[in-house]
C-alpha cells in the first residue's frame, strides 16, 4: 500500500467507523456467534500472494462485526465500561503511525516526555499528592498495560525492597497480603512470582471492606509462623461489590509495620477521584499519606481507550532499583547523566507503546470539567437504577451502592423459608434468562457464598432511558424467574 492508496483506506475506514457508531444502539450488545465460528470465514493458511486491499476491508465487516461483544454499546452493563471514544481513536491512530518502542528517552524523546507531563496532569485532577508527581523528581508516574502488570511491577518492587532491608530472609517466607475480595491479579502476581499470598475474609458487615482489625490479626498469626509480610494489596473499588478497603485503618496499622509497602488498586473507581466531592468517600488522604504506590486504570470508566493503567510511585527510585537491567547498548548519555526518565526501569518489558497520546488528547477535549462530567453523569444513572431497585418488591440491594455500580438480587418473599442453595438458584437462573437475551448485557458475582448480579454504568452512551428500559427489562425478567421458581420449589 503506498501513501495515496492509504489515504483513500483511511477515508474509507473512517467512514466504517462512523457508520458503525451511528448503528451501534440497533446492534445486539451480545455477539450471537458460536465458538469457532470464524474457522469457516477465515482460510486455515495466510494467502500466497497479496490481496486487495477494498476487499480485506469487507472482510473486516463480514467477520469480525459479527464476533464482537459491543462494549460501547448504551446498554452494556457488564464487568466495567471499556473507555473509547473519537480523541483515544485517534490517538491510537498517530501513535501507530510513528510506531516505535519507546524504552528509553533517546527512542523518541516526545513519548517519554508526553507521559512524564501527562501523568503529572492525571495525577493532579486526580489530587494525589505533589510527591506522586514527575516533577518532584523523587516520586513519578508511568503508563502500564494493565492494572495486573501494575501489580506485578509492586510487587517486585516491594520484594527487593524488602530483601534489600532483610537480606537473611528466605523467599518462601515472604507473603502478598491482599483480601478476599482483591482482584485476581493479587493471587496471579503470586503465581507468577512464586510467593505466598494471604487473602483475609472480609465481611457483610463492613460492607465487604478489608479493616484494622482483620489486617493486625492476620499480621500477628503470620508473624509468630515466621512469614513476612511485605507488600498489601488495598483495593478501592473491588472488582466484585465496589467495596474500599479502609484505608484509613490499615494506614494505622501499618505504621507498625513500616516494611510493607502498600499498593492501591484502584483500577475501577480510581477515576472518581477526578470528582473533589468523592475524595474522602474514597480515602485520598490516607491515600496520600500512606500509598506506596497507587494505581487506577484510565481504560475503564476514564474515556481513554485501552490499553492505559496508570501507576504512580512516591519513590521512582523503588522500581528502578528492581528492574534496572542496562546492558551497554541500551546505555544512554542522558540515562547515565539522569537528565531523563528511562521508562524501560518502570515496567516488566522493555519496549513501550506511545499511549500518553491518548491521555493527551482526551483531557484536552473534554478538559478536567468535562471527565469530571462524565464521572458524574455515571453515578447520577446508577442512583437511578439503584432507586428503583430499592423500590422494588422482588429485587433489593446487596450493599451500598458504590459509585456507578449496583449490586443485586432477588429476594423471594419469606426468603428464610428457603436454603442459601436454592436462592441462589434463584439467582443463577435469573441471570442465565438475562444472559440469554442480546440486548442487554450484565454480569453476575458470588459476594461471600450469595448469588448477586451486577449492573456497572460507565459507557459514555449511555443515557437514563437506556437505565429505566435495562431497569423494566431486568423486572420483568426477575418477575418470571421468580414464578418459576416459587412453582418447583411449592409444598
Ligand atoms: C478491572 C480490575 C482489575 C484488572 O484490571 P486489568 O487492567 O485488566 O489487569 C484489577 N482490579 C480491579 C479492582 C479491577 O476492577
Amino acid at each position: 500500500m503506498d501513501v495515496e492508496q492509504f489515504r483513500k483506506a483511511g477515508y474509507a475506514a473512517i467512514d466504517r467507523i462512523c457508520d458503525y457508531f451511528n448503528s451501534l444502539e440497533k446492534l445486539p450488545v451480545v455477539s450471537r456467534v458460536e465458538p469457532g465460528y470464524m474457522k469457516d470465514l477465515v482460510p486455515a493458511e495466510a494467502p500466497e500472494n497479496g490481496e486487495d486491499f477494498d476487499k480485506i476491508a469487507e472482510d473486516y465487516q463480514k467477520v469480525i462485526i459479527p464476533g464482537l461483544t459491543r462494549w460501547q454499546h448504551p446498554s452494556f452493563f457488564a464487568y466495567f465500561p471499556t473507555g473509547c471514544t473519537f480523541e483515544g481513536i485517534l490517538a491510537d491512530l498517530y501513535s501507530s503511525s510513528v510506531a516505535n518502542p519507546g524504552f528509553n528517552w533517546s527512542a523518541s524523546p516526545a513519548c517519554t516526555e508526553l507521559e512524564v507531563i501527562t501523568m503529572d496532569w492525571a495525577a493532579k485532577m486526580l489530587g494525589l499528592s505533589p510527591e506522586f508527581y514527575n516533577s518532584s523528581e523523587v516520586g513519578g508516574g508511568v503508563v502500564q498495560t494493565s492494572a495486573s502488570d501494575s501489580v506485578l511491577v509492586a510487587v517486585v518492587a516491594a520484594r527487593s525492597r524488602y530483601q534489600a532491608a532483610h537480606p537473611e530472609t528466605k523467599m518462601e517466607d515472604l507473603v502478598i497480603y491482599a483480601t478476599t475480595q482483591t482482584h485476581s491479579l493479587g493471587a496471579k502476581a503470586a503465581v507468577v512470582l512464586g510467593l505466598q499470598i494471604r487473602t483475609i475474609e472480609v465481611e457483610w458487615k463492613d460492607s465487604y471492606c478489608l479493616r484494622g482489625d482483620g489486617l493486625r490479626a492476620a499480621f500477628e498469626a503470620d508473624e509468630k509462623l515466621g512469614r513476612k509480610p511485605f507488600i498489601l494489596i488495598g483495593t478501592v473499588g473491588t472488582t466484585s461489590s465496589g467495596a474500599v478497603d479502609n484505608i484509613s485503618e490499615i494506614a494505622q496499622v501499618l505504621k507498625e509495620y513500616p516494611d510493607v509497602w502498600l499498593h492501591i488498586d484502584a483500577a475501577w473507581a480510581g477515576v472518581a477521584l477526578a470528582c473533589p466531592e468523592y475524595r474522602e468517600a474514597l480515602y485520598l488522604p490516607q491515600i496520600n499519606e500512606a500509598a506506596t504506590s497507587f494505581c487506577t486504570n484510565f481504560h475503564k470508566w476514564g474515556l481513554v481507550n485501552f490499553d492505559f493503567s496508570a501507576m504512580w510511585v512516591r519513590d521512582r527510585k523503588l522500581l528502578t532499583e528492581a528492574l534496572d537491567v542496562t546492558p551497554i547498548f541500551l546505555r544512554t548519555k542522558q540515562g547515565d547523566e539522569g537528565t531523563a526518565i528511562d521508562y524501560r526501569n518502570w515496567h516488566l518489558g522493555l519496549g513501550r507503546k506511545f499511549r500518553s497520546i491518548k491521555l493527551w488528547f482526551v483531557l484536552r477535549s473534554y478538559g478536567v470539567t468535562g471527565f469530571q462530567n462524565h464521572i458524574r453523569k455515571g453515578i447520577k444513572l446508577n442512583k437511578i437504577f439503584s432507586d428503583l431497585v430499592e423500590k422494588s418488591e422482588i429485587l433489593s440491594l446487596v450493599t451500598e451502592p458504590s459509585l456507578a455500580l449496583t449490586v443485586f438480587r432477588i429476594t423471594p418473599p419469606n426468603e428464610e423459608n428457603y436454603t442459601v442453595a436454592a436462592v441462589n438458584q434463584l439467582n443463577l437462573h435469573f441471570h442465565n434468562t438475562l444472559s440469554a437475551r442480546d440486548d442487554i448485557m450484565l454480569t453476575k458475582t458470588d459476594l461471600n457464598g450469595r448469588i448477586c448480579i451486577r449492573l456497572a454504568v460507565g459507557s459514555s452512551r449511555t443515557e437514563e432511558t437506556h437505565i429505566r428500559q435495562a431497569y423494566e427489562t431486568i423486572e420483568q425478567v426477575a418477575s418470571a424467574s421468580i414464578q418459576s421458581w416459587l412453582q418447583t420449589h411449592a409444598n
